[in-house]
């Protein structure tokens, strides 16, 4: 969905998991600083650009101030590892029976074929199945922040 900022020490709670650990969440309402090393949740000033983002990225603007809610997209590692080792799992499952056909000098998996489709995307399309819905859903969640003053101050998870 194009350029965004990440919020970093986002304290909310994986919906799935239950992991509490701080995360990490993409927003589009702030100033695309694409070089910046992302805002600390509750202390950075973000320079907000509130008519940026996609339809549905902005929740709610209070008219004089840069006060609002926007929605962002949170990231669990956990859960993504947990996504992660199932790749590997069903990659090996199709290595041991032999289906992964690769060119001579294999860097990625991309290049190779498991029944004549692309590997990764019979993996991921795999992944799909058993999550029923996208394997990306399994480790990203929509949040709500709250910016106060320029601060992202409060964070909610949006039911999808
Ligand atoms: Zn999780």
């Amino acid at each position: 969905m194009g350029m965004y900022d990440t919020l970093c020490e986002v304290p909310v709670k994986c919906p799935r998991c239950g992991d509490e650990s701080v995360k990490k969440v993409k927003i589009w309402n702030g100033p695309k600083d694409i070089f910046g090393e992302g805002f600390v949740f509750g202390k950075d000033k973000i320079l907000m650009d509130w008519d940026s983002g996609y339809p549905g990225s902005l929740i709610a603007k209070e008219e004089w101030k840069d006060n609002g809610k926007i929605r962002g997209e949170a990231m669990c590692s956990k859960c993504e590892d947990r996504v992660d080792k199932k790749y590997e799992e069903i990659r090996e499952g199709y290595e041991i029976a032999g289906k992964i056909k690769c060119p001579e000098h294999p860097s990625i998996l991309l290049a190779c074929k498991i029944d004549g489709e692309n590997a990764a995307w019979v993996i991921q399309n795999d992944l799909d199945k058993i999550y029923g819905g996208s394997y990306w859903d399994e480790s990203h969640f929509d949040v709500a922040i709250t910016i106060k003053d320029s601060v992202a101050v409060e964070v909610e998870v949006l039911k999808r």
